[in-house]
């Protein structure tokens, strides 16, 4: 028998993310236990009894006592309120880390409620997710193949760095280590700005459309683009409340780009269109 990598894993907030992050690493015998809180008490309930963890607690004090590990994948907007209680515990040397699709605004929260942002708290987000929210999505397997990235920073301790990088490691992720500011504006572009295009376009065009006629013509492509659009828009509000300038930066360049093409589609100039559409090819078929 192998002795376990963590003695005691607290994870907060029991929903896609935390549920799975606690029961994949449940499954692989990793912690000796894992203890869940969530507001929620339905969360709770359907966290013990779906094997995602091996109690619950509905107070922050009573799960974190004796923690190793203590992971917070509650709402982005909700991390200031935990890191504040979390600032009030004894928390002894556990090793503190975190899920948000947004990194600045919770260094900066926890700047604030730590007087200083702790050396042994590792700012992470996992690139993986999907349309379904709470407990009941939870799915042991979702990280496998997929990036986490963790954004220490300069005070960062080195082994608890370590301990959460393995725990990911540990769940089949390829993680990888960036700073806090690039995390932001890459996933401005490349996650939080296609979002805000597929909702808007979505939406831009129901409300013109009484009973949503128009999308019984929608083939392929349309489906393609607007997936997302049917994810929770609670987080991605969040998300938008959270990484607002970093969005805005990505957003203006684009806005930018896009008025050259409505330039180009009225003024009939088909270099433009034929080069941005070269372009996006050859780049498209680099990353797929
Ligand atoms: P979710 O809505 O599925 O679950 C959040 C859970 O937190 C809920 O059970 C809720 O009851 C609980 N909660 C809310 N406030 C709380 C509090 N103060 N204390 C304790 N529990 C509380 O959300 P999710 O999709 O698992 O997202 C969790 C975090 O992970 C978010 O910060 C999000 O940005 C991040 N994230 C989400 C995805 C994704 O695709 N869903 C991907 C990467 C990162």
């Amino acid at each position: 028998v192998t002795t376990p990598l963590v003695e005691r894993l607290v994870v907060v907030g029991l929903g896609l993310i935390g549920g799975s992050f606690a029961k994949g690493l449940r499954a692989r015998g990793v912690c000796r236990e894992v203890v869940g809180v969530d507001l929620d008490p339905q969360a709770r309930r359907m966290a013990v009894k779906l094997g995602v963890v091996d109690r619950c607690e509905e107070r922050l004090a009573a799960a974190c006592e004796g923690a190793d590990v203590i992971m917070l994948a509650v709402p982005i907007l909700a991390m200031e309120r935990v890191l504040g209680e979390l600032a009030r515990l004894d928390l002894g040397d556990a090793v503190l880390t975190d899920a948000g699709s947004a990194k600045g605004n919770v260094v900066r929260a926890a700047d604030a409620a730590f007087g200083g942002v702790p050396a042994r708290f590792v700012p992470g987000h996992p690139i993986a997710g999907s349309e379904q929210s709470g407990v009941e999505a939870a799915n042991g397997e979702l990280f496998k193949r997929h990036k986490v990235i963790l954004t220490p920073l300069p005070q960062t301790d080195a082994v608890a760095l370590q301990r959460v990088d393995q725990l990911w490691r540990e769940l089949g992720a390829d993680v990888e280590h960036m700073q806090v500011e690039h995390h932001d504006q890459v996933l401005a572009a490349t996650s939080h700005l296609p979002h805000l295009l597929a909702f808007g376009l979505v939406d831009s065009l129901a409300k013109r459309n009484e009973n949503l006629e128009i999308f019984r013509y929608a083939a392929g492509g349309f489906r393609d683009f607007t997936r997302i659009a049917g994810s929770d828009p609670v987080m991605w509000h969040d998300i938008f409340l959270a990484n607002r300038e970093a969005v805005l930066r990505t957003l203006d360049v684009f806005r930018d780009d896009l008025d050259a093409l409505r330039d180009a589609v009225d003024a009939g100039d088909g270099h433009h269109l034929l080069g941005v559409f070269t372009r996006a090819r050859v780049a498209r078929e680099h990353f797929s």
